[in-house]
């Protein structure tokens, strides 16, 4: 079999996009990004507030947990990006690169926050994150809650609020695709195949050597396979490669190619519960004075960039501290100025606005599991939710908090009344109830394959311990999700791969 190329990435995602162009730029040599999806030529995608209906679509991989304990046995999506640009084409764009000691606390050598800051700076160098502009009032009203300098965007290292930082130009969406795979693959050795699922890796001797597809197709990588298909995705690749816990694999029949018994472990999220708030001239929403803003709301979008669909929903929020104390904040606000459903129906009459808050820094883990060795069978997705009781009780403080907060902040006429769960849901058991009952994630799935010395699937320097010529570049192999969204840190895993991966295959 002729080499189809030196360098196979596997996932045209946040991270993906970043380590293949960064590999083509640094002449590795021929690389080629394997994605499953279609392009993210569609103007859903570009048009931020697309994302109400990119979510559940084909561009989605509408993924399911496992019935969570912690929820009463319930369900949740796990929406993941299926198109070029992977989650970072149905994301809301929030930019927060996290706390500088979510890097140092990782303890891993080479992730120090002194060794990804240039990383970052690179990564937004040609991202351009910025203040969002034509925020809703009640959004900029959020600036003045914790003092200080009201233009500055909110930052997890201090209690803070306001309008959060975007990767949009124009009013569009500017992922990683746009940003880095697009302008590389017109200058360098980069060659984009669309439609191509991945079933697994093969290896001669233990070095990866072919990247095999769904339909049988076989491509071989001269120099190595890079997996950047995401945390529900590159683990599931892994184990199906014959990488992974070894009892696992064989009660699938899988053939042993590596014992890691810490694949698909570890996988974690931000879990989050909100309020919503509705009356009358508050926020966005579906109400007879607001159909003619509706209406023109395409064409204002079109001709002037600005209004409703201009909107990626979430426009800005906090960082705090759940029980007011004086330490570091350990949850996340965002704010949405819209009204959103709670009652279970696609579409919600009224005008109102949602705030969340999420726990910064879960404790709780669960894991990430084949249900077949057939690659069209999704994986088990066990997130763990609320298995730590601490995660329980930061939110229940949290809520109470946010109540605080959003009854201080100064949203004059735009102020409404809580719906629900409604002030009355107000002692502790209640809002564990509340929680319970309608606790979700931010969408942040991470670690599966975390790196790290020891037993860690993945080394530091992102090769998958064990075998030779194989890489992961994307948010699982972080060790403990980042203190706020995960986009901005699964792009800068991207360019430190094409770093380490460019130096070490040399
Ligand atoms: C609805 C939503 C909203 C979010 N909002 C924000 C936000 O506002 N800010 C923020 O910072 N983060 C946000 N996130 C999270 C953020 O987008 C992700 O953390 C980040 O995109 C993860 O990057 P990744 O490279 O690890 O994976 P992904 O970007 O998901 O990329 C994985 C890619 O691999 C492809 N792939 C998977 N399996 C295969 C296969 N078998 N064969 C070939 N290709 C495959 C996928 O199609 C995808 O393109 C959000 C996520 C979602 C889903």
């Amino acid at each position: 079999m002729t080499p189809s190329a030196d360098f196979i990435v596997v996932g045209a995602g946040s991270a993906g996009c970043i380590a293949a162009a960064e590999l083509a730029r640094r002449n590795v040599g021929r690389v080629l990004v394997l994605e499953a999806g279609p392009t993210d030529n569609h103007p859903l995608v570009k048009m931020p507030f697309g994302l109400a209906w990119l979510m559940g679509s084909k561009r989605d991989w509408r993924f399911k947990t496992s019935p969570q304990k912690g929820l009463g046995g319930r369900q949740l999506a796990v929406p993941r990006g299926r198109m070029l640009g992977g989650s970072g084409s149905i994301n809301s764009m929030v930019w927060f690169r996290g706390r500088r000691d979510d890097f140092d606390g990782w303890g891993v050598k080479g992730w120090s926050w002194r060794d990804v800051e240039p990383a970052f700076e690179s990564v937004e160098a040609k991202l351009q994150p910025k203040q969002m502009t034509g925020v809703h009032p009640l959004v900029q009203a959020l600036s003045g809650l914790f003092g200080g300098n009201s233009d500055d965007a909110p930052t997890p290292e201090y209690e803070s609020a306001g309008i959060f930082c975007f990767n949009m130009r124009n009013a569009r969406r500017w992922s990683a695709a746009d940003a880095f795979l697009r302008p590389a693959q017109d200058a360098h050795d980069l060659k984009v195949m669309t439609g191509c699922v991945v079933d697994r890796v093969e290896f001669d001797n233990g070095q990866a050597k072919r990247v095999v597809l769904v339909d049988g197709t076989k491509l071989s990588a001269a120099k190595g396979v890079i997996l950047s298909a995401g945390s529900i995705s590159s683990p599931a690749i892994l184990m199906r490669s014959g990488v992974g816990p070894e009892e696992h694999l064989k009660e699938l029949g899988i053939e042993l190619v590596h014992s890691a018994q810490e694949v698909g472990e570890n996988l974690h999220d931000h879990p989050a519960a909100g309020l919503h708030f509705a009356g009358p001239g508050s926020g966005y929403g579906l109400t007879f004075s607001q159909l003619l803003a509706w209406a023109l709301a395409p064409f204002r979008y079109l001709f002037t960039r600005t209004g409703r669909f201009a909107s990626p929903t979430v426009e800005g929020g906090a960082f705090f501290n759940a029980r007011g104390d004086t330490g570091a904040p350990d949850v996340q606000c965002h704010f949405i100025p819209f009204m959103l459903d709670w009652k279970g129906s696609r579409f919600t009459l009224g005008s109102g606005y949602f705030a969340d808050v999420c726990v910064c820094r879960p404790k709780s883990r669960g894991r990430l599991r084949l249900v077949s060795s057939d690659p069209r069978v999704a994986p088990e997705i066990d997130l763990g939710l609320f298995q730590d009781v601490d995660d329980v009780e930061t939110l229940v403080a949290g809520l109470k908090r946010l109540r605080t907060l959003m009854n201080k902040a100064a949203f004059g006429p735009h102020r409404a009344p809580e719906v629900h769960p409604g002030p009355a849901v107000s002692s502790d058991d209640a809002l564990r109830q509340h929680i319970k009952t309608r606790g979700a994630t931010a969408y942040h799935p991470v670690g599966t394959l975390r790196m790290g010395d020891g037993t860690a699937p993945v080394t530091p320097r992102l090769a998958v311990a064990g075998v030779r010529g194989l890489w992961v570049a994307d948010a699982s192999v972080m060790p403990a999700v980042t203190s706020a969204n995960t986009n901005a840190p699964s792009m800068m895993i991207g360019y430190r791969a094409a770093e380490f991966i460019s130096e070490d295959a040399a």
